[in-house]
């Protein structure tokens, strides 16, 4: 298989998958659907959407659904993710939690948004630099 960092992809093809995945949020509170496609190593594309809860708190990003749902497909090793939502054609950058959490399965994933309707790529180590990464479990000062 191709280095994950170094695999070619279509960015207004991977903006499409995620736009479909958009039409199916479940967003009664916000009205603010967000669709999100993950590309993998072997050229699967694994898609979510954000499901919203009454208990706010409980509530899912496109970005964190897409990506559970292709841990449980095998998928782990994602390229690049597409991610479109809120208002038509304004950008959609993840939130915070869904960069950190994107960044255990590549920390240099590209980052497809849209612009007025065009695909502008990012990466991951642009939009979170410095990632927290769980360093093992070795002994630590507290002793746990
Ligand atoms: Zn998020």
């Amino acid at each position: 298989m191709t280095d994950p960092e170094e695999r070619c992809f279509d960015p207004e093809a991977l903006l499409i998958e995620a736009k479909k995945a958009g039409a199916n949020a479940y967003v009664p509170y916000s009205s603010f659907p967000v669709g999100a496609a993950i590309l993998f190593d072997d050229g699967s594309v694994v898609s979510g959407c954000n499901v919203e809860n009454g208990s706010y708190g409980l509530s899912i990003c496109a970005e964190r659904n897409a990506m559970a749902a292709a841990v449980n497909e095998g998928h782990l090793k994602p390229v690049a993710i597409a991610v479109v939502g809120g208002r038509q054609g304004e950008i959609c950058p993840p939130c915070g939690a869904c960069r950190q959490f994107l960044s255990e399965f590549n920390s240099n994933l590209s980052i497809v948004l849209e612009d007025k309707g065009k695909p502008i790529v990012y990466s991951l180590r642009e939009l979170l630099p410095l990632q927290f990464k769980f360093s093992g479990k070795g002994e630590t000062k507290n002793g746990r």
